[in-house]
């Protein structure tokens, strides 16, 4: 194939006459198709039918400590969803406390009380003149949306195959004060897939913050979301990390099971430090008398262990890795060679990224949208929605079905070529 960019403008133009009919054809369908969102498909939802059956009127409802789950009780979690979460994202029991449904608004939480109380005696944020966050871009828009809400300056941190460019993290951690946190999500990240590798966990582990109030937002939300069996990324676990280095409370885990059973009906945890979760419990006594705990239970009599959440994880992987391999094909196969976008293969998680030439994200997300398909609005993937390349569009191949994605992925790569074919001829 040769690339466009080789092409005489006469070969474009013939190209992209071909290309035109084709879209015309598509649009006259009226097609409505999404690929905005990364929601599971209802056959995943499917899989967690069963939790709907595990507890019922004759189900004894205490739970291991002999609580009565029905009751009020228990600020932090019962012990054995405590043990349940802890093994998902690999820290102690003793280190992590249940939520309710969403990690999300974990995060959320934990951005609000450090604004109005601080951060263990630190000064809270909102009287300090400048707060900044550190955001890897492209990125997860509602993490943005969370630091932007509080009026906390982003700084956009490029993204490289290993994590982000941490030159730079270390660059602004360890020298600027008012640099007080950075959103990661460290596995199969939300949008390139991709994983941290070792050498930038232990980079990590090893920040020198000016700020004693800096804490790594570590959002593990894709933490056991595999496509593959045999291709599996693995994360180095950084509170462990941090630990030897010194640092023990510089990291906040956040964790839930949003698509591993229910998005919204989930459980939800943070892993960190005992400090920082006496810290935290103090502020929860006075926030709730104790989270969802037949929801814990139902949870754990479900899944009853780490190794039934990984086996329950397979069947998730195979719905979706199909799903996944459609959207990969397709673009290998309608745009390989043509040097007019790249993106990464990922092995779990939910989304591909895919970056067009510089100034076509907008307008192909448009083109994409005149024939029915929407998807994530470019600009979307970095903060204040500006992606200053133009060029970063997330595809999230989850929820449509494999014969809708198929559709989709054809009018997407449809969508790109004509893009760049006006970019080039401009
Ligand atoms: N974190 C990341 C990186 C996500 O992609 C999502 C959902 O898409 C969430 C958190 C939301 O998690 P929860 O449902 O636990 O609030």
């Amino acid at each position: 194939m040769t690339a466009y960019k080789d092409r005489s403008r006469e070969e474009l133009l013939q190209e992209k006459s071909v290309l035109e009919e084709k879209f015309k054809e598509v649009k006259a369908k009226g097609l409505k198709l999404d690929m905005s969102r990364g929601k599971p498909s209802a056959a995943q939802l499917d899989l967690a039918m069963g939790m709907m059956d595990v507890l019922n009127s004759e189900t004894d409802l205490k739970c291991s400590e002999g609580v009565d789950c029905r009751n009020y009780g228990v600020l932090d979690g019962i012990r054995e969803a405590k043990e349940l979460l802890a093994d998902m994202t690999e820290v102690s029991p003793d280190n992590i406390i249940i939520y309710g449904n969403s990690s999300l608004n974990i995060m959320y939480d934990t951005v609000s009380r450090s604004m109005t109380h601080g951060v263990m005696g630190s000064t809270p944020w909102c009287k300090l003149e400048k707060v900044k966050f550190l955001c890897p871009v492209p990125g997860y828009d509602r993490h943005f949306t969370i630091t932007e809400h509080f009026g906390i300056e982003m700084i956009n941190i490029p993204m490289t195959p290993d994590g982000p460019d941490m030159d730079l993290v270390e660059k602004y951690v360890n020298n600027d004060p008012a640099v007080k946190g950075i959103w990661c999500v460290p596995k199969y990240s939300n949008p390139q897939g991709s994983t941290y590798s070792d050498e930038t966990v232990r980079r990590f582990a090893r920040l020198n913050p000016a700020a004693e109030d800096f804490r790594i937002y570590w959002d593990n939300a894709y933490g056991i979301h595999h496509l593959y069996d045999d291709k599996q990324d693995n994360l180095v676990e950084i509170l462990m990390e941090c630990k030897k280095e010194g640092h023990p409370d510089m990291v906040y885990k956040f964790c839930s099971t949003s698509k591993v059973s229910f998005p919204g009906s989930g459980v939800a945890a943070i892993g960190t430090s005992k400090a920082n979760l006496e810290y935290i419990k103090k502020q929860m006594a006075m926030q709730t008398i104790g989270h969802d705990k037949l929801n814990q239970l139902r949870h754990v009599r479900f899944f009853k262990d780490i190794h039934g959440m990984v086996q329950h994880m397979r069947k998730h992987a195979e719905i979706l890795r199909p799903k996944f391999e459609t959207v990969l094909n397709c673009l290998k196969h309608e745009l390989g060679g043509l040097e007019i976008g790249n993106w990464i293969e990922p092995r779990g998680g939910y989304f591909i990224s895919f970056d067009a030439l510089p100034g076509c994200a907008k307008d192909i997300v448009a083109k994409a949208k005149e024939a029915g398909l929407v998807m994530t609005g470019a600009g979307a993937t970095f903060p204040y929605g500006k992606d200053p390349q133009d060029s970063n569009i997330r595809i999230a191949p989850s929820y449509p079905t494999p014969e809708e994605l198929a559709i989709a992925t054809d009018i997407f790569v449809l969508s790109v070529k004509l893009v760049s074919i006006d970019k080039i001829l401009e």
